[in-house]
């Protein structure tokens, strides 16, 4: 299986300047999405670390959660084929149709445990319990990649920036992504108090949670992953921006702004987003800039993937 190993010093995906985007401001992407491994994202980034550490723990099946459209369970499913790992996905029974991260899903053979909503933490346990019973050892992942090793990930991304800023005398003013659990965020917030910087650079556009909860998951996470270091005091709760005013009314929902940047980084630049995550991040951040009157700053937008929701999205406006 080939994966990016991001310790080892070596940029695991690029950064360039957008030329096309003409909106007062210079905006450039980390490209992310193009993460060499099982069409990329932040998904992978995280996976790759969970993966390293069910290796060192000698387990021999994963289980996680997450819906039919979860990048994360793509990855995870795509890696346990891979490595001929049984996986176990519990899913939240849901009324949706079709998506291209649950073909995949199921291709990569990965067992399905439906479960209602509110009954997820329990199928969870007794799923567990039963690998246990049958002698098995399993490693068990939180959805989305959430916890230390997921935020050790985009610590790993934010030095990336830092090296590219440094290789092409340049600072970034902002660095915009878009926020789901909180570990993406959480990863680049500890990343900055690494660096000794106290001044917050990095906004959060919220995909779906509303605050103060989407926010205080952030603020947590910081604190988790920096608990047993020299830097935990260090950290500032001013340094969360975690902006939860473009989520549309909830996860997936989109609107003809979301769509209208879609089509528009696709034709000008090139660049798939998608309508739950990139590309309403995307329209969130130039709303952000417009109501702030932002100008002339060095706006980098990072793109955390999800090319299969990108084809989803296609398929909708064919
Ligand atoms: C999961 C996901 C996010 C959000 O990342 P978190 O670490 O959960 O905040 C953003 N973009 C894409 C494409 C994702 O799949």
């Amino acid at each position: 299986m080939i994966l990016t190993n991001t310790e080892k010093n070596k940029e695991a995906s690029m950064i360039y300047k957008l030329n096309k985007l003409d909106l007062n401001n210079d905006f450039y992407i980390k490209r992310d999405d193009l993460y060499p491994f099982s069409f990329g994202g932040n998904k992978a980034r995280k996976a790759e670390l969970f993966w390293k550490d069910l290796k060192n723990k000698g387990a021999d099946c994963v289980v996680t959660y997450g819906t039919s459209s979860s990048n994360h369970c793509r990855v995870i499913a795509n890696l346990a084929a891979g490595d001929g790992v049984p996986c176990t996905i519990i899913s939240p029974i849901e009324q949706k149709k079709q998506t291209y991260n649950k073909i995949l899903i199921e291709l990569f053979n990965a067992e399905i445990v439906f479960s209602p909503v509110e009954k997820v933490k329990e199928t969870i346990n007794t799923v567990l319990a039963k690998l246990e019973k049958d002698g098995k050892h399993p490693y068990f992942i939180m959805g989305g990649g959430h916890g230390n090793i997921g935020t050790q990930a985009y610590v790993n991304v934010y030095s990336e920036i830092c090296r590219y800023e440094k290789e092409n005398r340049i600072k970034f003013d902002y660095i915009f992504h878009a926020s789901g659990t909180g570990t993406t965020q959480s990863g680049l917030v500890c990343g900055q108090i690494l660096n000794g910087e106290t001044e917050n650079r990095i906004v959060g556009i919220s995909i779906a949670r509303k605050n103060p909860y989407g926010r205080d998951v952030v603020v947590e996470s910081v604190r988790d992953y920096l608990a047993n270091t020299d830097w935990k005091d260090k950290f500032d709760e001013q340094m969360v921006e975690f902006d939860d005013t473009y989520t549309n009314s909830g996860y997936g929902v989109t609107n003809d702004c979301i769509r209208e940047w879609i089509l528009k980084l696709m034709k000008s630049e090139g660049i798939p987003l998608d309508e739950t995550y990139t590309g309403k991040a995307f329209a969130g951040m130039i709303e952000w800039l417009k109501k702030k009157q932002i100008e002339n700053k060095k706006i980098l937008f990072i793109h955390t993937g999800g090319t299969p929701l990108f084809f989803d999205y296609l398929n909708g406006i064919c």
